[in-house]
């Protein structure tokens, strides 16, 4: 005995916007239904297309719909397929006139193939409840009237936004080159075209202009169709800055860049971390750009571009402090060591009597609380015993060198050019502290941890 075949319907329903996006397109609904349809062994009798319809329009006005309904009335449907429940409704007040007046009299069910729905349960009709005020309010605020709005000023060269892409200003609602902008913007395209680096031709183009756009700017003109002329479907959208295949070259320029930065493995910045302003002492950020000739890391302070009064507004390479910092291993280090090794011996051959003078100061103070002494006497004693205490050196002074001697006596030095970039970078980070730059030099000496 065979099962009785189910009849189904599926009930598709797509916005002129909502056609444009990756998921919800009319064919990505009509696939997701028939797969369903397939794998549950239904049969898939017909389906009803409302196309260019937005979730506000009432139901009576969505003609596939209604045909649909009217095959529920004749008997003709067993099970309703949606991908969503969106799909067909977006209110609690439509969904159940249609289940009473439509479904339930004939006994029809329905499924939405993307979603877990159960009609048969309390918990079920709870959730569909749910999702349907939701999906109402969703509806109320409306990104898909909004997407239909902004795509029919595109059609008609209308920038839908409020502030223009830099290099435009909008005229009359289009957008025109900004007379001000317009070089910045043509050199920032020269720039990267030539030498390939987003980053490069964004510093080159705050040097050269005074200005400091962020690192983001540079994003948006390397991804912004626009600067090609084109704007969503429409084709010449807006004057352009760069051809089409001149944009795809900075694209698959931009991502090899991004690939260098984004992986910390890949390029990691030997001192991060460990650079500090000498003027408005935050830490130095590290760049890296990407040249025919090799990949250059720089430090900066960030402070300094952003008009928030540090002065330290050159950048340092990287090779600079590099070479320092292994001369001053090579030459001052052993130095420093001795001078340290002094320092604490002296310090530590100094008895600390600062716990023993507290001690007395308390039994002062007792004396003083229990009238054996008036207030004269009591100060006298206490700024006696102050007097008296002997204090280490701070620690400062008196650091532990062994680390540092290891650094000498092991040769590590000799095996320095052999090291990864990622073994260099732990390698400073084994003892060095912090290192002080300001305006592209080092004020030295370093500090050791
Ligand atoms: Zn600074």
């Amino acid at each position: 005995m065979s099962a009785p075949v189910v009849r189904a319907a599926g009930y598709i329903r797509v916005s002129t916007a909502e056609q444009a996006l990756r998921g919800l397109s009319l064919e990505a609904q009509e696939a997701e239904i028939r797969r369903w349809a397939a794998e549950h062994h239904v049969r898939l009798e017909n389906i009803y297309v409302d196309k260019g319809i937005t979730a506000r329009k009432q139901l009576h006005r969505r003609a596939a719909f209604m045909q649909m309904m009217q095959a529920v009335d004749a008997g003709q449907i067993d099970l309703i397929l949606v991908m969503r429940l969106d799909r067909w409704f977006r209110n609690v007040y439509d969904y159940h006139k249609m289940m009473n007046e439509h479904l339930i009299p004939h006994g029809v069910n329905w499924c939405a193939v993307k979603e877990d729905y159960d009609t048969t349960t309390t918990n079920g009709r709870l959730m569909i409840n749910l999702r349907l005020s939701i999906a109402e309010q969703e509806c109320d605020t409306d990104a898909d009237r909004i997407r239909d709005v902004q795509q029919n000023m595109v059609a008609k060269g209308r920038w839908p936004f409020g502030a223009a892409p830099l290099g435009y200003r909008i005229e009359e609602k289009r957008l025109v080159k900004d007379p001000q902008t317009q070089p910045q913007v043509e050199f920032f395209f020269r720039h990267m075209l030539a030498n390939g680096s987003l980053r490069g031709a964004l510093f080159a183009m705050n040097d050269r202009f005074g200005t400091s756009y962020e690192y983001r700017r540079a994003q948006d003109l390397s991804r912004k169709s626009v600067y090609y002329g084109v704007y969503g479907e429409n084709q010449s959208f807006c004057p352009a800055y760069i051809t089409l295949e001149e944009h795809q070259r900075i694209r698959s320029l931009a991502e090899k860049n991004v690939r260098v930065w984004s992986s910390p493995t890949a390029w990691p910045h030997l001192f991060s971390g460990l650079l500090i302003c000498d003027d408005c002492h935050r830490r130095l950020n590290a760049q890296t750009i990407r040249r025919p000739s090799g990949v250059y890391t720089t430090y900066r302070c960030s402070h300094s571009t952003d008009n928030h009064g540090c002065a330290n507004n050159r950048s340092i390479s990287e090779k600079v402090i590099e070479e320092y910092l292994l001369n001053y291993v090579r030459e001052d280090l052993a130095q420093y060591i001795v001078q340290m090794e002094v320092s604490r011996k002296k310090a530590a051959a100094l008895p600390d009597n600062t716990a023993k003078i507290r001690a007395k100061q308390e039994r002062v103070k007792t004396l003083f609380i229990n009238n054996f002494i008036d207030l004269e006497e009591y100060k006298r004693r206490i700024q006696e015993l102050e007097g008296q205490i002997i204090r280490r050196p701070p620690s400062e002074k008196t650091k532990d060198v062994s680390k540092l001697k290891q650094l000498l006596e092991d040769g590590a030095l000799k095996m320095y050019p052999t090291l990864t970039r990622e073994e260099k970078r732990a390698f400073w980070r084994g003892f060095l502290k912090e290192l002080h730059i300001y305006r592209g030099t080092i004020q030295g000496p370093p500090i050791f941890l």
